[in-house]
């Protein structure tokens, strides 16, 4: 797995995403809310390592770092400030497998962890970014050009085969 610049035809299908998404917003709609009801803003394509009755994992198709994974709730919460705390552990608890796992298969040196939810509608999601060695360190891993995943379904399987038997 790895990420790739992108080209072109990515920078559209990229731009087309993010006019979904602000088009959504403009109209008062959450994209989030929105996408677990098509799958077409956020397609699975095999990007999905964990699911459960409240929330998904998946990796960033159009990723600023190796591994990006996006949290996402299920139900609606703006941003964190409305996470009920049981949810906010059982994030955590998923996290700290995803990112022992981060370590274990990228070896990732480190792993930050971001949440913003901002714009008119949101939902509340938590992103992993793992700097892997040799990446400078610091706040720039946050805010890195977005690329393409590449080659990732093998190592998506690894992850979605790690976490099938969480405890939690
Ligand atoms: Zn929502």
């Amino acid at each position: 797995m790895y990420v790739k610049k992108l080209d072109e035809n990515d920078e559209l299908l990229l731009k087309q995403r993010r006019e979904k998404i602000k088009e959504f917003q403009e109209k008062g709609v959450c994209f989030s809310c929105q996408n677990f009801i098509t799958g077409d803003i956020f397609p699975d394509d095999g990007l999905i390592i964990y699911e459960d009755e409240l929330v998904r994992c998946q990796f960033e198709k159009f990723p600023r770092a190796t591994g990006q994974t996006i949290m996402v709730s299920k139900e609606h919460y703006e941003d964190i400030s409305e996470m009920p705390l049981d949810l906010g552990v059982h994030i955590l608890k998923i996290s700290d497998v995803i990112i022992k796992l981060h370590k274990e298969i990228l070896g990732a040196e480190k792993v930050y962890m971001c949440t913003i939810c901002d714009g008119k509608r949101n939902h509340l999601h938590f992103q992993l970014f793992p700097r892997l060695k040799g990446e400078k360190i610091g706040y720039q891993n946050f805010v890195r050009e977005e690329g393409i995943l590449m080659d990732y379904q093998e190592t998506a399987d690894l992850y979605r085969k790690a976490l099938k038997n969480i405890k939690l």
